[in-house]
């Protein structure tokens, strides 16, 4: 059954909230895409935006100088990713700290990807945190951070089971851990069964579902395949024959996402992550849909189907 915590009476429900992760830009063309989607998808006044951190730390940087523009620059309230790869505890306290000094409040604590690409083994870097509930516990020691971290309702593709990545979550949890968000999924069924087993394991954050809107299915289907989350058939057949049909697919792509996403809301979810690949057309139009307006209209209630 699905826990009453997270399934409130419709009567009783929150307003939806919504966040949006973006990757930092590597030219100037991508950074004129980002900060134009960031100036579009902001009137609808996100819970936090957040900023990967490239595969082995390659983004230090640019992860850095996007956060702090985001401070510097908008109102919105961002969260910085960050990995234990390729760096020694005290490299990251110190990244953590230059966060703190920039103003930034919130971090998502990840492990990361082993150095050597997907699929080869995780090997901690010497003198590194070990482990990304190592790191959580890290990043409280050096401020008072609301700290976010990654959970999988199909399970790590490293985890030997469900439930070893279960214990996980719970001991990242145990380590301070404040909310939880998913790896993309697009079956729910699968979301609700994965909340029922980890509330059985005694965790109680939030644990927000990440929501991939798929805007180019090929690309998606690879993604998937490299994080382990199943592509249901029903999917691949809405997206059948629509490789060159950039209008049709965009619509498809519309209305497969927001299929999703209302189905979430008519099961009680309230909370939603959007990995919005830097593009805002589609995420905005699902906000759209969720009820959310830009910030000088009311946003008002969305409408039961
Ligand atoms: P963890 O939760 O640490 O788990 C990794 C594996 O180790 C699992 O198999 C788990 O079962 C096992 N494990 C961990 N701790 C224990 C323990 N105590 N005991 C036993 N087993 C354990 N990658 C990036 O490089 N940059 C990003 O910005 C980024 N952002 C992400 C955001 C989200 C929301 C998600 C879901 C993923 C993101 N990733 C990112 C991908 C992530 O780094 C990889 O999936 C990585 O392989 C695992 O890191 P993790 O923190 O998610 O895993």
């Amino acid at each position: 059954m699905f826990p009453t915590a997270f399934r409130p009476s419709r009567e009783s429900r929150r307003p939806i909230r919504v966040s949006f992760e973006f990757f930092p830009p590597k030219s100037a063309e991508m950074e004129e895409t980002l900060w134009s989607s960031i100036e579009r998808l902001a009137p609808v006044r996100p819970h936090f935006v957040s900023v990967t951190y490239g595969a082995g730390g390659s983004t230090r940087e640019r992860t850095h100088n996007t956060v702090a523009r985001l401070v510097r620059e908008t109102d919105l309230k961002p969260a910085a990713h960050l990995t234990c790869v390729a760096a020694t505890k005290d490299e990251v306290d110190d990244v953590v700290r230059a966060y703190w000094e920039a103003g930034v409040r919130h971090i998502v604590a990840l492990r990361g990807d082993p150095a050597e690409g997907v699929g080869t083994a995780y090997r901690p870097h010497p003198g590194g945190y070990e482990r990304s509930c190592d790191l959580v516990a890290g990043i409280k020691r050096v401020g008072d951070f609301e700290v976010s971290v990654s959970a999988y309702p199909e399970r790590h593709p490293e985890a030997p089971s469900l439930d070893v990545d279960i214990d996980a979550l719970k001991a990242k949890v145990d380590c301070g851990a404040d909310r939880a968000i998913t790896q993309f999924f697009f079956d729910n069924d699968l979301y609700f069964r994965y909340l029922d087993r980890v509330q059985a394991r005694g965790i109680d954050i939030p644990i927000i579902p990440g929501i991939l809107p798929v805007q180019n299915f090929k690309q998606a289907a690879n993604f998937a395949r490299r994080t382990g989350a199943s592509v249901p058939d029903w999917l691949a057949a809405r997206f059948e024959g629509l490789e060159d049909d950039v209008g049709t697919r965009k619509l498809v792509a519309a209305a497969v996402a927001a299929e999703q996403v209302l189905d979430l809301v008519d099961r009680g979810v309230t909370d939603f992550h959007f990995y919005t690949m830097n593009r805002a057309d589609l995420v905005y139009a699902i906000c759209h849909l969720l009820g959310l307006r830009a910030a000088s209209a009311p946003a008002p209630e969305r409408v039961a189907a």
